[in-house]
């Protein structure tokens, strides 16, 4: 990350570590087995923990509850057997003041009977406690213990506060910790600042060298925040300089897209919206308009919409995206409507198509499915323009697909897509509008830094007369009782769905276990109408299923998740998911989400097979106590941890190494605010004191994003 001049000393940070004292080649070699091949990966190489060992004290002023650390030799070594096998290690520790007794219940008796040699010298840190067995007398249990090698310890290793790092067989952490405050005295001060004054002023950011030396080796006086709450000063500098550069190009990828790409600014309001309004059948909610407000605003710029819209399952974001569409056709442009499954395109153009013909509207149906030659005319209505309203698959984005005049591109569900093909719509045709729906709502942390780039709205109100979903969990051994619930509902005239998991490796297993499931059903409810929906259907047959549903012809209908997203049918107010602990938290809620669309009150009633995994406890309770998706999906980034919750590899998140998406909000809030100011103020970063922070950025953007030519 930084320059590779040499300095008077002759060092680079770009040196190997072969040529730092204390490292020969064998030595070299286990660092290597860590990824610590320069001198700057090694600065990169931050402890994983800490140990408290300023407070030193003799065994005889030991007490209890209190943290320390102390020197001495060992005296006596014992194995104390105990029934069933187990076994404790007792080691008394002895220096002029008195002895003490430490302890372990899990060792290995070979390797700790030769580290606990009779007069071998320890740096013992814990915290004492009464002696268990005795009743009098202080013991430690299970203590940080370091072999010392000279009477006078190292302070190194005793006095300060300590650094803990990942080490690898052969590589002892005192060796490492030695290596590291060597390297860290003589290459720290290498490290050039980048970050602008201004800003390191406004947040208390100590100097880089500053924050990588006292990151590895604190300062006296840290020990609270620490060891308490994990962020000391120096720390929050690496996490602070890590999401800035993010921020940064965050900012300056908008600034720059958004000077360079012409749009057609859109007429709005206009005959056909107006039309629309008196066809629907219910009034907007408060949230729909002010979110179509920033839509439209948009869509009067010359630069292309860059939206994404964010609003829970249920809160009507069906009807955004037809109004912003009709605006489109309303201009003499088309409107794209992409989903992400056939199912849910279908099921948007069976909703939009009525509207349309009202409104003498010619909309169409695309999917990969399609048989070649009406694919070939529909392709051919979308080249000439004849056809203003294209619903479809990802098969919208493939080649061969050519608008007219593409006006806007709304994509639904985005969590389903990868980036790329968002950005892949995004270049058809002119520059057109983009508006990027998710049901998904991932944390705001999270918003800001992978949907950084786009301005976002939130549907932050449910359509009136909405009925909580009661979620019930029911283990497999209560399955019955669940079915008891079911009926009784469908007794009242609603409808319910079964769902089935998903099986991936294997999708005949996953038919067979919807086909028994569905068998077994229509064997328990004779009286009533079962009906069975799944991914391998023709098209006309599914949405035969589907329409019938809707009409209320079948009472319950067993799927696959294949109805996951999208449907809706009000009358629909149960929602029975068969072993619910395999399927993740954004799903399950994504699932509950199709009940409670109407004025009935509505259930989901999730079946869990034991024995459960603990993640899967936690998405079960995650589901039974709230209803908020936006707390759920916080708490599947708890359970998940960021790198999975968007699946990396689809998601286009950076890898992070000092920050953590969940603990570090506020400063991605900051740093968020400092980049996109810096951007306004310079774009080009060409201001002489951005240079540093120029170079820094682009060593950080690698080929990371594709504007470094702008530079
Ligand atoms: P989602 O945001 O999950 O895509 P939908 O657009 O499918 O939600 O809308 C859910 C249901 O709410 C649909 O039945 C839709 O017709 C209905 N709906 C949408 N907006 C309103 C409104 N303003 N008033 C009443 N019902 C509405
Ligand atoms: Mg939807």
């Amino acid at each position: 990350m930084q320059t590779t001049d040499k300095t008077k000393t002759g060092r680079s940070l770009k040196d190997s570590i072969q040529y730092i004292k204390g490292v020969g080649p064998k030595r070299a070699l286990l660092l290597h087995k860590l990824g610590l091949e320069t001198a700057e990966r090694c600065l990169y190489f931050i402890p994983h923990r800490y140990e408290d060992r300023s407070r030193v004290k003799k065994i005889g002023e030991l007490a209890e509850g209190e943290q320390i650390t102390f020197q001495g030799k060992v005296s006596d070594v014992h194995i104390q057997q105990l029934r069933r096998r187990r076994k404790i290690l007792e080691v008394t520790v002895q220096d002029d003041t008195g002895t003490i007794c430490i302890k372990w219940f899990k060792f290995n008796e070979k390797y700790m009977k030769e580290r606990y040699a009779i007069g071998r010298l320890l740096i013992v840190s814990g915290k004492p406690t009464r002696n268990r067995y005795k009743g009098e007398g202080l013991e430690i249990i299970h203590p940080d213990v370091d072999i010392s090698l000279e009477e006078e310890a190292d302070p190194l290793d005793i006095g300060s506060i300590i650094p803990i790092y990942h080490t690898t067989e052969g590589l002892y952490q005192k060796s490492l910790r030695a290596i590291m405050k060597i390297l860290v005295d003589q290459y720290a001060p290498l490290l050039e600042e980048f970050l602008p004054g201004d800003i390191r002023r406004r947040n208390h950011l100590p100097d880089r060298a500053t924050a990588f030396r006292e990151t590895h080796f604190p300062p006296l006086g840290t020990q609270e925040n620490l060891l308490i709450q994990f962020r000391t000063e120096a720390q929050v500098r690496l996490v602070f300089e890590e999401l800035f550069l993010l921020q940064l190009g965050l900012a300056f990828k908008r600034k720059h897209t958004q000077q360079e790409e012409p749009g057609t600014p859109l007429k709005t309001r206009g005959d056909t919206i107006h039309r629309f309004i008196r066809l629907m059948q219910f009034e907007l909610t408060g949230a729909q308009i002010k979110v179509l407000g920033h839509i439209m605003d948009d869509l009067e710029q010359s630069r292309p919409m860059n939206r994404l819209l964010h609003g829970d399952v249920g809160s009507g974001k069906t009807i955004v995206a037809l109004i912003s569409l009709l605006t489109a056709v309303d201009n003499g442009m088309q409107g794209a409507l992409m989903a992400p499954t056939e199912l849910l395109a279908e099921q948007h153009y069976m909703n939009i198509q009525p509207f349309c013909e009202a409104l003498g509207i010619r909309a169409q149906l695309l999917t990969s499915a399609m048989p070649a030659k009406e694919k070939k005319a529909l392709l051919e209505n979308i080249r000439e323009g004849t056809t203003q309203l294209a619903v479809g698959t990802h098969a919208l984005i493939q080649k061969g697909v050519e608008f007219q005049k593409l006006g806007l591109a709304v994509i639904d569900e985005q969590h389903r897509f990868g980036v790329l093909q968002r950005e892949a719509i995004g270049k058809k045709g002119v520059y057109p509008h983009v508006l990027v729906m998710t049901a998904t709502p991932i944390p705001r942390s999270l918003a800001m830094t992978l949907y950084g780039d786009m301005d976002v709205s939130v549907l932050d109100e449910m359509p009136p007369g909405r009925q909580p979903i009661q979620t019930k969990r029911y283990y497999e051994s209560q399955r019955d009782k669940a079915y008891t619930f079911l009926k009784k509902e469908i007794g009242k005239g609603r409808q319910a769905y079964v769902v089935c998991p998903l099986i991936e490796e294997s999708e005949t297993m996953d038919l067979k276990t919807v086909l028994e499931v569905y068998e077994d059903l229509q064997k328990r409810f004779p009286e009533a109408a079962v009906a069975l929906i799944h991914g391998k259907l023709k098209k006309e047959e599914r949405q035969r299923i589907m329409a019938n549903f809707k009409k209320g012809k079948a009472d319950i209908l067993v799927a696959t998740t294949v109805i996951e997203v999208g449907i809706d049918v009000p009358n629909a107010t149960v929602m029975l998911i068969e072993h619910a602990e395999r399927f993740g938290l954004a799903q399950l809620h994504q699932l509950r989400g199709r009940v409670g669309r109407g004025q009935h009150n509505s259930f989901c009633l999730l079946v869990a097979y034991p024995p459960l995994t603990d993640d899967g406890k936690l998405r079960v309770k995650a589901m039974m106590d709230s209803c908020d998706g936006f707390k759920i999906a916080e708490q599947d980034l708890q359970i998940r941890g960021p790198g999975d919750f968007m699946g990396t590899r689809q998601s286009g998140m950076p890898s992070l190494v000092f920050a953590d998406i969940i603990r570090d909000i506020k400063i991605i809030e900051t740093t968020r605010k400092e980049a996109f100011a810096l951007i306004d103020r310079d774009p080009k970063l060409a201001n002489p004191e951005h240079q540093n922070l120029k170079v820094a950025f682009q060593e950080y953007l690698g080929d990371r994003l594709d504007f470094m030519d702008i530079l």
